[in-house]
């Protein structure tokens, strides 16, 4: 006869494919998240565009997604240990303190314990830029070195990552890249500043500059021949270079990556006048040739897969991969893995994590 476990019982072995975790990347126009195993596959995506205004409507449309992936997770056997989330704005060195999310329409917000109170898991809070960072250095099935990612949607932001982790810096905000200023002067930023790569590479801004409503049609407008959209792309890529080339003299980065769905469809028009930007302008050429410009691999889930590997293998504490030399497989580059067909999901491991 087997004995109902009692108060001192020792608590149920789960086994470690069962432990899952939801990554959540919330945005000022979408939510994103992905349930994931112990073995770092994604098994479950949720993706709502506009799914409310303001960080009230964004946290009760997580609350749903999570509780949509603990039922998936439950289907399969397993049960969501914890949450990571990114998070479209600037937090506290902690990062437990929503400073301020101009696309979530919130300021001063203690993010951290009002999370852990309505979803009663653990929870772990990131910047987008730096998950983002964080999933595509992992997917690249790096342990060291050194990645600058640039995230390119309705703002610009960025991380970089050292050896596995993300630079935080002294008051949490290292790695705002689209704040970089690339030119005298210019328009005035949300940042406070002017001048930032956001206003030139941003959805927005590229919008702005090709008089368009979106800068989708900006990118369709070049597809078809556009003088006026090709020039206004070349103007975000070459100003992607230049950022590029201060970051070479700051963190001398293994290699630079541009992720995003934007960086994805303007990668075409984006790259090369990255690359030629960053080759003319570059400090330190008597040393150093200049490090490669790449898509990133892991699609518009970046955010949400790099926020499920914070709290599955945290940075702190992450153990050494794989060794050998910084740099993405030859061609591997721009993988979506989104488009793969559910059959597949099954190989849809994340490379950093096979130990
Ligand atoms: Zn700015």
């Amino acid at each position: 006869m087997v004995e109902p476990p009692g108060p001192g019982a020792a608590p149920r072995r789960v086994p470690a494919l069962a432990r899952m975790v939801v990554g959540a990347d919330l945005g000022g126009t979408k939510l994103a998240a992905v349930l994931v195993d112990g073995a770092h596959t994604v098994v479950h995506r949720i993706w709502l565009d506009r799914p409310g205004a303001g960080l009230a409507a964004l946290v009760v449309a997580l609350e749903a997604a999570v509780s949509e992936c603990q039922v998936v997770a439950a289907g399969l056997g397993g049960e969501v240990g914890a949450v990571g989330l990114a998070v479209a704005g600037w937090l506290s060195a902690d990062r437990e303190h929503l400073v301020w999310g101009a696309n979530l329409s919130a300021r001063d917000h203690e993010l951290g314990a009002e999370l852990r109170g309505r979803l009663q898991v653990p929870v772990v809070i990131e910047n987008d830029g730096n998950a983002t960072a964080l999933g595509e250095f992992r997917a690249a099935g790096l342990s060291q070195g050194c990645m600058a990612v640039f995230t390119f949607g309705t703002g610009v932001g960025g991380g970089v990552i050292v050896d596995g982790r993300p630079l935080i810096g002294a008051r949490g905000l290292a790695g705002e890249l689209g704040h970089m200023p690339v030119t005298d002067g210019g328009g005035p930023c949300v940042c406070g500043g002017r001048g930032c790569l956001e206003l030139f590479t941003s959805g927005p801004g590229l919008a702005r500059a090709g008089g368009t409503s979106s800068s989708f049609e900006v990118v369709a407008a070049a597809r078809a021949g556009d003088a006026g959209a090709l020039g206004v792309l070349s103007t975000a890529g070459k100003a992607i270079g230049r950022a590029a080339a201060v970051l070479v003299a700051v963190v001398d980065p293994d290699i630079v990556v541009l992720a995003g769905s934007l960086a994805h469809a303007a990668g075409e028009y984006l790259l090369p006048a990255a690359r030629s930007a960053l080759a003319e302008e570059r400090p330190l050429r008597a040393v150093r040739l200049p490090p490669p410009i790449e898509l990133g691999r892991l699609g518009r889930d970046a955010g949400a897969i790099g926020a499920a590997e914070l709290v599955l293998d945290p940075p702190a504490s992450a153990s050494v991969r794989r060794s050998g030399h910084p740099r993405p497989a030859p061609g591997a580059q721009g993988r979506a893995i989104e488009h793969m067909s559910p059959e597949h999901r099954g190989a849809e491991h994340m490379p950093g994590g096979t130990r």
